[in-house]
């Protein structure tokens, strides 16, 4: 498993392959970057589909790189995973993320804020207390924050991570089941954990209103999640045509590169501007 990470590491060209590339980003580069402020967090709007109208943002974390440039999260989540690191990045985004949300609030623009969370930390002692102090540091309310879980990831540790999601929705978090549609135990898990929000992988999103088959299952996964009153999000929403089946469908958010890529907090307003006047 190393192995792999490390070679996916190695395989990007912005790095030269080295066999001690492993200890040396695990120990000095990874751990320092996290610290020094350089994994930050882009946001990328989550939109009611009917109307257009924003309702939230996704934290997407990005390693700008003082050397080798921006490295995006596939490159260095699995790492971080490996390292031991994960934890502390997970707190890192969750912390930019609340600062964000709060700077928003007091601009008047109250918008959910989603941070995307490894199954690992599921099993973290202490996590949810952590989340709960976060918030209270930034005066916020749970509601306010969605946790996204990737589909399947839960598995590996079950008893704990449902402990975990309880408690967070308890809290009053909200709970999204990512990439759906690309697990194994979808069903299991929705009945057994409190989601709030239930997001289409885009392998069904994209391309949908050319291909039968994926239509059915989109469908069929909209119309579960609306009995489960789960809010639904459509992700990678590329193209016009993308957009009007996903609002044909009932969805009833969606996110992609049509609406908008991941961006700096600071380009938000920008880009809201030019959003309205469309
Ligand atoms: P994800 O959670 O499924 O995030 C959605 C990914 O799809 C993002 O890639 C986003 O930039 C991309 N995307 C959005 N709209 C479109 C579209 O219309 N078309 C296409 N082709 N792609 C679109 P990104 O930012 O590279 O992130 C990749 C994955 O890395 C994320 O997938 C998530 O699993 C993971 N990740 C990112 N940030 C974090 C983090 O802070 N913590 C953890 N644990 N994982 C993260
Ligand atoms: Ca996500
Ligand atoms: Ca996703
Ligand atoms: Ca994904």
């Amino acid at each position: 498993k190393i192995m792999g990470a490390l070679k996916s590491f190695n395989s990007n060209p912005a790095f030269p392959a080295k066999d001690d590339a492993l200890p040396a980003v695990c120990e000095t580069e990874l751990p320092a970057a996290i610290r020094n402020g350089e994994i930050i967090a882009f946001y990328q709007p989550k939109v009611d589909i009917r109307t257009g109208m924003l309702k939230g943002v996704e934290a997407l974390a990005r390693w700008m790189h003082p050397t080798n440039g921006m490295v995006p999260p596939d490159r260095f989540i699995p790492l971080a995973e490996q390292c031991g690191l994960i934890h502390e990045l997970t707190l890192s985004m969750l912390t930019q993320a609340m600062a964000q949300a709060a700077l928003w609030n007091e601009r008047g623009l109250p918008l959910k804020v989603a941070v995307n969370l490894s199954p690992l930390s599921l099993d973290i002692p202490g996590f949810v207390q952590k989340i709960v102090d976060l918030l209270a540091q930034h005066a916020l309310q749970a509601d306010q924050m969605v946790l996204e879980i990737t589909e399947g990831s839960v598995v590996a540790n079950l008893g704990t991570a449902l402990g975990t999601l309880a408690r967070l929705r308890l809290k009053g978090f909200g709970l999204s089941i990512d990439d759906y549609g690309t697990g194994f135990s979808s069903m299991q898990q929705l009945a057994r954990i409190p989601f709030t929000e239930l997001k289409i992988d885009r392998s069904f999103v994209h391309g949908a209103h050319a291909r039968q088959n994926l239509r059915v299952i989109l469908q069929s996964a909209l119309d579960m999640a609306k009995r489960l009153e789960l809010v639904t999000v459509a992700e990678g929403i590329e193209t016009i045509e993308d957009w009007r089946l996903l609002q044909e469908s009932g969805c009833t958010i969606g996110q992609g590169y049509l609406i908008a890529r991941p961006m700096p907090a600071n380009d938000l307003p920008v880009w809201l501007k030019g959003h309205h006047r469309r």
